[in-house]
């Protein structure tokens, strides 16, 4: 569609141009009702149907085991799930249980972080801020030198995250120590995406809760949800419009701890933080998928994401094209060493966020502002780091990457 615009934005981004037409046409009338899907009250049936079809097409989409684990729509986006995250499993009987038994060595549980970016790294944050235990297991920050100097003669300096260290260099507790360890698979600021396995080959999480934020590489490739307590996401980049979050939890971490469960002559612990009922996954666990308003909008265009995904190859299908979009820009980059930068190990490149800087910097602007010209927008990197930054999520196709592709070349036959 030629009026579309080419967006590569790092979210809100690009949704999947059938689902538009599909919410267009149904917008003024759903299903015959008389009502827009935005006037229906989340108690009538026709949204019923869209929040629980929406939950089934997940489960089916991830394999997320139907006895064991929940799935709830939740507010509070990615940012919701740093204190969400602590504050329920710190109020968890799972969680409670372990300290108990560390309790009369004076110990407290650690909350483990493994940072990785700017998000994790807020995660880590704001667990310290809520009173949290928090530790960091390991701190993926570093600097490298750009291979140019700048006009004085220095050597240009990067500071960010680019590699994980090995698991040696961790500062891992044992694992009675930890009452949970975090991490965020894909970092979209940094554009550094990592895998469980990175974790699960240091930390046995039948001992360790795991908890991961999947808000930017959710439904991008396969993984197995039975290695995780808790994985959550704002929807905003790979399902549907910001608004929703999604949670899938281990159902044993929604039983809360209370006086009753407590064996006898067990340690008194200090009280565990409250949780705004807005933030509780026991709140949404039980009193029922819709506990108070959900972001309807969102989950019904979640819902019909769900739908084109499904059709269109599933996550087989995802990750296929995410891996091509992505090696595509790599390529390209890789093939112009004396003009670009990509500061990303390369085991540990996002498929998501494809992050890269010119060598020479004043081109990185231009080359924003070139791109538009082109229709192509939102392919500057986050504020706080600067560069480029094109994402490539699921509704971005491989026509669209092409595009960009033959701008880029172009931009550097002018410039280079
Ligand atoms: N985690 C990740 C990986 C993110 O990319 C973002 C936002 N881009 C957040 C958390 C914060 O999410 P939100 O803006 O929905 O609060």
């Amino acid at each position: 569609n030629k009026n579309r615009a080419v967006n590569f934005s790092a979210g809100p981004s690009m949704m999947p141009y059938p689902v538009l037409l599909k919410a267009r046409d149904e917008f003024l009338d759903y299903q015959d009702s008389g009502m827009s899907v935005i006037e229906l009250s989340h108690r009538s049936k026709l949204f019923g149907d869209v929040i629980t079809g929406a939950e089934q097409k997940l489960r089916k989409l991830l394999n997320i085991p139907s006895e064991g684990y929940s799935v709830f729509f939740m507010h509070g986006g990615g940012t919701g799930g740093f204190a969400a995250t602590y504050l329920n499993l710190m109020s968890s009987k799972v969680v409670r249980d372990k300290q108990r038994k560390i309790h009369n060595q004076g110990k407290t549980l650690k909350c483990g972080y493994v940072v990785s970016g700017i998000w994790s790294k807020s995660a880590y944050e704001e667990c310290v801020d809520l009173g949290g235990n928090a530790h960091v297991v390991v701190n993926c920050e570093s600097t490298v030198e750009l291979d140019n100097a700048s006009d004085a003669g220095v050597p240009q300096i990067k500071k960010g995250y680019f590699d994980l260290p090995p698991t040696e260099k961790w500062d891992l507790p044992p694992s009675d120590e930890l009452a949970y360890i975090y991490y965020c698979d894909n970092e979209t600021i940094g554009g550094f995406e990592m895998n469980v396995d990175s974790i699960t080959s240091a930390v046995d999480t039948n001992e360790v809760v795991l908890v991961c934020d999947v808000s930017s590489n959710i439904l991008t490739r396969k993984f197995d949800v039975s290695k995780f307590g808790i994985i959550y996401g704002g929807v905003q980049k790979n399902i549907g419009p910001s608004g929703a979050t999604v949670v899938i939890i281990r159902n044993d971490l929604l039983v809360r701890d209370s006086p009753e469960n407590q064996p006898a002559g067990s340690p008194t612990l200090p009280p565990p933080p409250g949780i705004p009922s807005v933030l509780s996954y026991y709140y949404f666990s039980s009193k029922g998928p819709m506990p108070h308003t959900p972001s309807t909008f969102s989950i019904y265009i979640c819902n019909l994401v769900f739908d084109y995904i499904l059709e269109n190859g599933g996550i087989d299908g995802m990750e296929q094209l995410s891996e091509k979009k992505s090696s595509l820009i790599y390529d390209f980059v890789d093939s112009n060493p004396s003009i670009f930068f990509a500061p990303v190990c390369k085991r540990y490149r996002s498929r998501m966020n494809v992050v890269f800087n010119f060598k020479n910097q004043a081109l990185d602007t231009l080359f924003v502002n070139e791109a538009k010209s082109y229709n192509i927008f939102e392919i500057n990197g986050h504020r706080s780091v600067g560069g480029i930054r094109v994402s490539v999520y699921n509704a971005v196709t491989v026509d669209d990457v092409l595009y960009f592709l033959e701008f880029a070349k172009k931009f550097i036959a002018k410039h280079c």
